[in-house]
């Protein structure tokens, strides 16, 4: 366990929800763009106080399923009922966690808490085995020109086919971006679930990169509208906050 927390989803097409973010440590991917952490594995998680925002705790790892069940449910009764939409699974990869995933899964349906699945899209068992208990899976498709390497589309159009929830496809938009490349990723996709939200994200700028220039980014709007019928651009909206 990373961190137990609650804040607002900024990102996708739930960008304003309240919920309770649970991020997984360990990522086995390596994106030009990670802005996440990856401290030793065995370090405390912190946990954020439900009733004070500014007051966080520490517990030992590894976490188990009953103490991190016992937070969110905590997070849950000590606010007002529409001050929680839902808990998102987060990371890292979370899915690097899987027993926790479907046990986590299957306490958040108990108690009627949808689950939001955050995952990097490259591991399609996994997806298939916990998209049954999420009401949303976003998932990225990650392009060469954003992971410094080639990328087999493949896998991540399997992961979307796989995948039993309402599906968010993610892609992150640097200025290095091609065009084709994006176009040729984005027809797989649409091949493989054309009823996927896409959403475009242009990257928060750090450590040099820079999203693409205006004209581009709406260039790329209409690339990808040829190919999904339901298309939005939105950045990390929690970062303009400096949210959590
Ligand atoms: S998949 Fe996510 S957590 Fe992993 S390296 Fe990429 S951006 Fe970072």
């Amino acid at each position: 366990m990373s961190e137990i927390f609650c804040s607002v989803q900024g990102e996708g097409p739930l960008v304003g929800v309240p919920q309770v973010f649970v991020r997984l440590r360990g990522c086995d991917l390596d994106c030009l763009y990670c802005d996440t952490p990856a401290p030793d594995p065995y370090a405390p998680a912190r946990l954020q106080d439900p009733r004070d925002p500014e007051v966080w705790t520490e517990a030992d790892n590894p976490m188990p399923l009953v103490a991190a069940a016992a937070h969110i449910q905590l997070s849950r009764c000590a606010r007002p009922p529409a001050a929680l939409h839902s808990c998102a699974l987060t990371g890292g990869e979370p899915l690097l966690h899987l027993d926790f995933c479907l046990a986590l899964g299957e306490v958040l349906q108990s108690i009627g808490l949808p689950l939001y699945l955050e995952t990097a899209g490259h591991m399609p068992d996994a997806v298939e085995a916990v998209s049954p208990l999420a009401a949303w899976v976003s998932m990225d498709v990650k392009l060469p020109s954003t992971m410094g390497t080639p990328v087999p589309i493949e896998r991540f159009a399997e992961t979307a086919r796989r995948c039993r929830a309402e599906l968010i496809v993610k892609v992150v938009l640097t200025a290095q971006v091609g065009e084709r490349e994006l176009d040729d990723a984005l027809r797989v996709m649409a091949e493989a679930r054309h009823d996927a939200t896409l959403v475009l994200q242009p990257v928060t700028a750090m450590r040099g990169l820079e999203p693409p220039a205006p004209a581009r980014l709406l260039r790329m709007l209409d690339l990808a509208a040829a190919h999904f019928h339901d298309v939005r651009m939105i950045p990390q909206c929690h970062r303009l906050l400096h949210l959590p």
